[in-house]
């Protein structure tokens, strides 16, 4: 019998209600028992929408991210948090967002850093430590949910972040290496397991997802010592590998004693057999065939004639699930009305996803022949996907073929470009510009809605909008800003935007899913081959042109992002896909040049994003990207300014391939690093321009103008002032117009008070 579990399901919500409960209580618009209360409602619905399965997963809930849940269990709060006023919740949002729902808007904590979840879009809060961090049992959270699972008669099984991948994830503040403090983690993990083995866990799930990464020797040996020490807690450990293939750590794995292994086997599955073969006689293998990182449907036959030997040999030591966490993939395919028929008809959201792994499991238990219904369904709807015309289009097939490599070339070197830019624009030392998006109102999403609905005509949307750009442009006059942006109060989300203009892509109506905290992204669905019917920004760009004499930055999405973004094909390779999306958006540069407009930004917030999870494989993938950028940003002539835009970036490793864009300016997000990230580009001898952000947008804290002349005094130590710009750290979308006017203030001010110097 294969026993059939999950590792983890979306928090959000069908309806983005955490997001919802959230927004409202840091708003003071309701209590912390109010929030406490709908999280243990969506804790019940998930479990709800889990049963048929043998073990559901608890522990996978949280306000706000599971690594700073761990961060909080383990008791590693920074220093600067401790001895503030307020409850545990407090400093728990404190730490995720700069600021607890008590505290005013002049508090000035620092948040925690944020960044990507290996290869995904979800961002936790990084870990801080110190050769001195101590740890110890502090937040009894996963205890509490096991017993609240327990009391609603679920059958369930704790899963939380292995101690090697928390280490992993941590940062140290202070040079010292997050691996020493190893001898110190581990008690505290024991208690723990103890503790929820106490209360009645069999099963407990360690994820330790950086078995699927390169790692050097000690911390191959530290698997060894802490998952031998591990061992002694009289619990079954299901020790759960996703993301990627094990490769060299295959043979560490098989040597751990732990009583479960889970395996990607989607990304993963060229090595069960091998892991199969070494598996101990007890040990239970739980292999995860349904993909938790795309929305397609599993190819169920194709699945069961390769799981159906390993089935029979195993027995019910053979355990099935997702691929890993359904984190990764929205809730409920149900509730979409809108999507074509046919295209519907190939994808699996989260909760399909534990249908077909229901489906897998009863076939494999009982034979085929009790879901031949369903087998029957499944292998018509892979078959319509591989043969239908949405997804194949000749003519973009011919585009790509005739790509030349001179066309992702300027026309001459940076230098040259700089000095017809300069005589150009006539901009001050230390130009300041934002990075897009000015807040998108409530009346603005009113007003989108209404138009979908049909309330208001495209033409009163166009007034609307208009009226919303020539608001942000006589905003930024006023505050002085050198170059403007139009404030994308059109633009519900920088790819869906772009996507829901060019043909190949699809868009769900609830297909959200957590990027980090509260914010959700609802990524686009590429099916088909892609191309742009017509031109998809110049109106709205030449609009706010019109209002200004100062210079008007169009603003794209790069085509990588709108890759790394979105839901992609798995019929073709994600570097095809690219090339399809670089070729629609250059047409979109070259049109707006064509309308006068002489600095374009292409975004490529999410470059870095797409880099595998295996350092020997990022050469290929950047490789590609980059072409890809080069390809949609550089067919335009000299004097057009050419800028892009990147987040949440580490960029030491990549900063020669960033170079290479020859993008004339880079924006970045710094402030949360304090200009730590500026380190690659000055160690790189950077030769382009750079605008560091020297204000963290996603805390509702206002900077001051100290803040920030610091901030860029410690930029201009490492890069040459004239090549640098002030901004902020990235768009500001999320925020509200009266947390963005005095900040952009403070941030003008700064600039005048800099070049003063
Ligand atoms: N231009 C976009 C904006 O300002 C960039 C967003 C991003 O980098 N994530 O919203
Ligand atoms: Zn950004």
């Amino acid at each position: 019998m294969a026993i059939l579990h999950n590792l983890g399901f979306p928090r959000i919500g069908r309806k983005r209600e955490l997001k919802k409960a959230l927004e409202a209580y840091w708003q003071g618009q309701s209590s912390e028992s109010e929030l406490e209360q709908t999280a243990a409602q969506l804790r019940a619905q998930n479990w709800q929408l889990q049963q048929g399965l043998d073990w559901l997963p608890v522990g996978d809930f949280s306000l706000y991210d599971q690594v700073l849940d761990l961060s909080f269990t383990l008791g590693n709060i920074p220093a600067r948090l401790q001895h503030l006023a307020g409850s545990e919740l407090d400093n728990y949002f404190r730490l995720a967002r700069g600021r607890s729902a008590q505290d005013s808007a002049c508090s000035c904590i620092h948040a925690g850093e944020m960044t990507k979840w290996f290869d995904t879009n979800y961002h936790y809060i990084v870990p801080e430590v110190t050769a001195q961090t101590e740890f110890s049992l502090q937040s009894s959270r996963l205890l509490q949910q096991f017993r609240e699972a327990k009391a609603q008669g679920v059958q369930a099984k704790p899963v939380l972040i292995g101690p090697l991948t928390y280490l992993w994830l941590c940062k140290a503040k202070d040079q010292s290496e997050p691996l020493a403090l190893l001898p110190r983690l581990l008690p505290v993990y024991q208690q723990l397991l103890q503790t929820l083995q106490q209360a009645g866990a069999e099963w407990i799930q360690l994820d330790e997802p950086i078995l699927a990464t390169e790692l050097s020797e000690p911390w191959q040996l530290a698997f060894v010592s802490a998952y031998s020490l591990l061992a002694e807690v009289p619990v079954k450990l299901l020790l759960a590998s996703y993301f990627g293939q094990l490769g060299a750590n295959l043979p560490l794995l098989q040597a751990l004693p732990v009583a479960g292994i889970h395996l990607d086997a989607v990304r993963g599955r060229a090595e069960v057999q091998q892991v199969l073969q070494g598996l101990a006689p007890q040990q239970v293998l739980s292999l995860g065939v349904i993909d938790g990182r795309n929305i397609w449907k599993t190819d169920l036959t194709a699945v069961l004639d390769w799981l159906e030997p390993i089935a029979a040999l195993l027995g019910d030591r053979l355990w099935l699930a997702p691929s890993c966490s359904l984190l990764h993939v929205p809730v409920d395919l149900d509730s979409e009305q809108k999507l074509l028929p046919e295209l519907k008809n190939w994808l699996a959201f989260a909760k399909q996803k534990l249908q077909e792994l229901q489906i897998l499991g009863l076939a494999l238990n009982q034979g085929r022949l009790l879901v031949a219904e369903a087998l029957i369904d499944n292998a018509a709807a892979i078959a319509s996907r591989r043969q239908s015309a949405l997804v194949h289009n000749p003519a973009v097939q011919q585009a790509l073929q005739q790509i030349r490599p001179e066309q992702a070339q300027r026309q001459s070197p940076y230098p040259v470009r700089a000095q017809q830019q300069a005589a150009r624009f006539a901009l001050p030392l230390y130009p300041t510009t934002t990075i897009g998006s000015f807040p998108q109102t409530t009346a603005i999403r009113q007003a989108r809605l209404a138009l979908k609905k049909g309330t208001i005509s495209a033409a009163q949307y166009r007034d609307q909008m208009q009226t919303e750009i020539a608001h942000a442009v006589a905003q930024q006059e006023q505050l002085g800003l050198d170059v403007l942006v139009h404030g994308e109060a059109e633009r519900n989300d920088m790819v869906e935007y772009f996507g829901e203009q060019l043909s190949g892509f699809a868009f769900s109506q609830h297909g959200w899913v957590q990027s980090y905290g509260s914010r959700c992204v609802k990524p686009p669905i590429i099916y088909g081959d892609i191309s742009r019917p017509q031109p998809m920004t110049v109106a709205w760009t030449q609009y706010a042109q019109s209002l200004t004499t100062k210079p008007m930055k169009g603003m794209l999405t790069g085509p990588v992002t709108m890759l790394n973004w979105s839901f992609v094909r798995d019929d073709q390779p994600r570097q095809q896909t690219c090339l399809q999306l670089a070729l629609a958006i250059r047409q979109e540069v070259q049109d707006l040049e064509a309308a006068g407009v002489g600095i374009i930004q292409i975004d490529e917030a999410a470059l870095r994003e797409g880099l595998p999870l295996r350092q020997s494989e990022w050469q290929q993938y950047l490789d590609w990207a980059v072409f890809a950028f080069k390809l949609c940003a550089n067919g335009v002539a000299d004097s057009t300014q050419i800028h892009t835009h990147m987040c949440y970036s580490e960029f030491n490793d990549i900063i020669a391939e960033i170079a290479a864009l020859d993008a004339d300016v880079i924006t970045i997000e710094t402030s949360r690093s304090d200009m730590e990230l500026l380190r690659a580009f000055e160690h790189f001898d950077y030769p382009n321009q750079i605008g560091p952000g020297v204000y963290d947008i996603h805390s509702p804290n206002t900077p001051t103008t100290a803040q920030m002349v610091k901030l860029m005094q410690k930029a201009a130590q490492q890069i040459p002032a004239q090549r640098l710009w002030v901004n902020p750290d990235c768009g500001l979308k999320t925020r509200q117009w009266s947390e963005v006017l005095p900040a952009l203030k403070n941030m003008v001010a700064a600039a005048q008070q800099l070049r003063q110097n």
